[in-house]
């Protein structure tokens, strides 16, 4: 149960999750130092630590509440971090060292990685400064040697944690056969590009495409030469549209073109394009039929793509390898 709430965000950000879990530690470890630190008459630490939990909780409960502004919030530890480790390692000398390694990992788990590097080092730095100034020299260099190694596993644990995220995020939205986006991709996009549109009052349109009797060509040819269709049916759509238009493949032999800043006649010329251009591959003799829309300004984005698809059964009920607006 644990785990399942730690990675809530799937292959997003695990960091809000992690600030969270910060929060509440803070308040059940750190809290019984400040009274501790009282009682020792030590008020500047404890005054430190006190700040240190406030800043816990508040980063806690912001990113709680609303994790898209975690990258601002999460920053707010560390004006408080620093300073109350760097005056424990001063005045409490080595016993407060032992503090260094968990603030490491935490600082990774929970900054944006170039900030907790950047931090890292300046902590790194500071505690060097410290350590040599009330530390003797061996235990100072076993320290900075400890923390580096410390330092070197956790970042480089995150930036493979990172970059297998970004590959796990790319593959969950890419159609591995024809490299184009899948229709995962078009459910995560499809708000944005709605409010885009509505927003700026920019055109939107659709282009719904679906190849004409396919399975007869995996019939006659073959499944592989089906997908060489598929693949080349993808690049002749990448090379037509726009950088800024978007290109997803449905499923089998159905596929959805976005067209930003394009109305329904300009999606019509260009399915029209496509349409004769797929005619004439030379390899295999194949066509497709197409269904267009163009966005109404404040509809559901559905029926527009509705609209769309039912154009493209119209197509295919009379007569195949035509646009339908
Ligand atoms: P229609 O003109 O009515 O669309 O006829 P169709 O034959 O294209 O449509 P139907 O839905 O009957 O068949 C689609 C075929 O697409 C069936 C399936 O074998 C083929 N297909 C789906 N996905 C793939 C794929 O990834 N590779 C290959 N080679 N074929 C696929
Ligand atoms: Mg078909
Ligand atoms: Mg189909």
């Amino acid at each position: 149960m644990f785990a399942k709430w730690l990675s809530k965000n799937g292959i997003n950000d695990f960091r809000p999750q992690f600030a969270i879990l910060l929060g509440l530690l803070g308040i059940l470890i750190l809290s019984p130092f400040i009274i501790v630190h009282l009682v020792s008459e030590n008020y500047i630490l404890a005054t430190g630590i006190f700040l240190l939990v406030v800043s816990f909780i508040y980063t806690s409960r912001t990113i709680n509440r609303d994790n898209r502004r975690f990258k601002i919030i999460s920053w707010v530890i560390v004006p408080v971090m620093l300073p109350v480790l760097l005056v424990s390692l001063y005045s409490l000398g080595i016993k407060a060292s032992f503090w260094l390694y968990p603030s490491v990992i935490v600082l990774y788990l929970v900054l944006p990685r170039l900030y907790a590097l950047t931090t890292n080092v300046i902590l790194v730095i500071l505690t060097s400064f410290i350590a040599y100034n009330t530390l003797d020299f061996e235990l100072t260099l076993r320290l900075i040697a400890s923390l580096t190694v410390v330092n070197v596993f956790i970042a480089a644990f995150i930036f493979v944690l990172e970059e297998q995220q970004d590959y796990l995020k790319k593959i969950a939205i890419t159609d591995q056969l024809t490299g184009l986006r899948n229709r995962t991709s078009l459910m995560h996009k499809l708000d944005d590009l709605v409010c885009q549109a509505n927003r700026c009052r920019t055109p939107l349109s659709f282009i719904s495409l679906d190849l004409d009797l396919f399975k007869k060509i995996n019939d006659t040819h073959g499944h592989a030469i089906g997908d060489e269709v598929l693949k080349t049916l993808a690049r002749t759509m990448l090379s037509r549209i726009r950088k800024t238009d978007l290109a997803f493949r449905m499923g089998g032999e159905e596929f959805l073109i976005v067209l930003f800043d394009t109305d329904l006649e300009g999606a019509f010329n260009l399915a029209e394009v496509l349409r004769h251009t797929i005619e004439a591959e030379p390899a295999i003799k194949t066509t497709a039929s197409f269904g267009i829309s163009g966005y109404r300004y404040d509809e559901k984005v559905a029926i527009a793509l509705k609209r769309a698809d039912d154009n493209l059964y119209k197509a295919k009920r009379t007569g195949r390898n035509k646009v339908v607006r």
